[in-house]
C-alpha cells in the first residue's frame, strides 16, 4: 500500500466505537435530565405551561397521603392559580403540590425548560435511557441515577432466543424520517450493532421483532398489523423514538391510531426525538442481556 493512504489512514484514526458498552456522548448531547429538588410549584406550574407536549407534570396529592407509582405515570394537573402552591383535586377537595417530573416518553428535549430554568432542570449527556418499564422513563426531583431495565420483567423467550442473534424489522408508522436515519446509522461502520448479531432485515418473514417509529397514523396501522401478523413467534415489540412512545407532538391528533398498542406488550422503550443509536443500540442489549 502507498505511503500516502498509511498515512491517510492514520490521520483519520479509529472509524468505530470500540466499546458501544462505555461510549460517551459530548456535553453537547440532551439526555437524561435532572430536576432539582427545591423546585417549587410555582416553578413547576410554569414549566407544565411552558413544555410544548405536556411531558412535565406536576404531581399532586391529597394532604397525607403518598403518590402511587402508577399515579406518577398518569397525573398531570395544573393549577389555575400558579401562584399558588397548593390546588384542587377534580372532585374539589384540597391537593398539595408533591413534585414535578419530566417523562422522557413524551419529552422531545427541546430544552425549553432548561433555557427557562437552568438552576432547576439541566440536561446531562447520558445517553442510556431506554427501558421496558414505561414508568422508570418519568424522572423526579432530585433523581440523577441512570434508567435502566426491569430484568424480572423481560420475557424469558427473549433471552433464551435473542440473546446471540436478532433480526429487528422496521416500521416508520408516519415517522419524520428523523427515527429512522438515526436507526440506519445503528448499523452503519462507526455504531456497527452487527458486532452483536443485531440486525434490520427486509422481510417480516426473517425478522425476530418489530421496531416502530412515528406516531402510528390511521393511514399506517393496517400495514403494521400486517407487518406485525407476519412476524413469527416469538416476538418482541420496541418502540424508538418520542413520537412512537406518546405520539409526541402528534398527541392527540385525529390523524392517529394506537390501537396497535394497546393490544400488544412493548418490550422496551427508547426516549428520544430521535433517539441516540448508543440509547438504541445499548437499549436492546439490556433487553437480551449481552454484556
Ligand atoms: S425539553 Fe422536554 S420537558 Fe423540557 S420543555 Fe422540551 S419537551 Fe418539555
Amino acid at each position: 500500500m502507498p505511503l500516502k493512504e498509511i498515512n491517510i489512514f492514520r490521520r483519520h484514526g479509529k472509524q468505530y466505537v470500540p466499546d458501544l458498552r462505555k461510549a460517551e456522548l459530548p456535553a453537547i448531547f440532551r439526555g437524561r435530565p435532572i430536576i432539582s429538588r427545591d423546585i417549587t410549584a410555582t416553578q413547576a406550574t410554569a414549566l407544565c405551561n411552558l413544555c410544548p407536549v405536556g411531558a412535565i407534570g406536576m404531581i399532586s396529592v391529597k394532604p397525607g397521603m403518598k403518590p402511587e407509582p402508577k399515579v406518577i405515570a398518569a397525573t398531570r394537573l395544573l393549577p389555575d392559580d400558579v401562584s399558588a402552591p397548593d390546588t384542587k383535586s377534580p372532585d374539589g377537595s384540597r391537593m398539595e403540590f408533591s413534585e414535578c417530573t419530566i417523562d422522557l416518553g413524551k419529552c422531545v428535549f427541546c430544552r425549553e425548560c432548561e433555557f427557562a430554568l437552568p438552576g432547576k432542570i439541566r440536561f446531562t449527556n447520558d445517553h442510556k435511557l431506554a427501558s421496558n418499564v414505561r414508568e422508570r422513563l418519568i424522572i423526579s426531583p432530585g433523581n440523577d441515577r441512570p434508567i435502566q431495565l426491569d430484568p424480572v420483567m423481560v420475557r424469558r423467550e427473549i433471552r433464551y432466543f435473542f440473546k446471540h442473534a436478532l433480526k429487528l424489522r422496521q416500521v416508520s408508522a408516519a415517522g419524520d424520517n428523523s427515527a429512522e436515519m438515526e436507526l440506519n446509522a445503528a448499523g452503519n461502520v462507526n455504531f456497527d450493532m452487527g458486532r452483536y448479531g443485531i440486525e434490520f432485515v427486509a422481510s417480516p418473514r426473517h425478522a425476530d421483532g418489530i421496531v416502530i417509529t412515528g406516531p402510528i397514523s390511521q393511514n399506517m396501522a393496517e400495514a403494521l398489523q400486517i407487518c406485525y401478523d407476519a412476524i413469527p413467534s416469538p416476538k418482541i415489540v420496541i418502540l424508538a423514538g418520542t413520537d412512537a412512545i406518546s405520539g409526541g407532538i402528534f398527541s392527540g391528533s385525529e390523524a392517529l391510531s394506537r390501537e396497535f398498542l394497546n393490544n400488544y406488550r412493548v418490550d422496551l422503550y427508547v426516549p428520544g426525538n430521535p433517539p441516540h443509536p448508543l440509547t438504541f443500540i445499548n437499549g436492546i442489549l439490556d433487553l437480551i442481556g449481552r454484556q
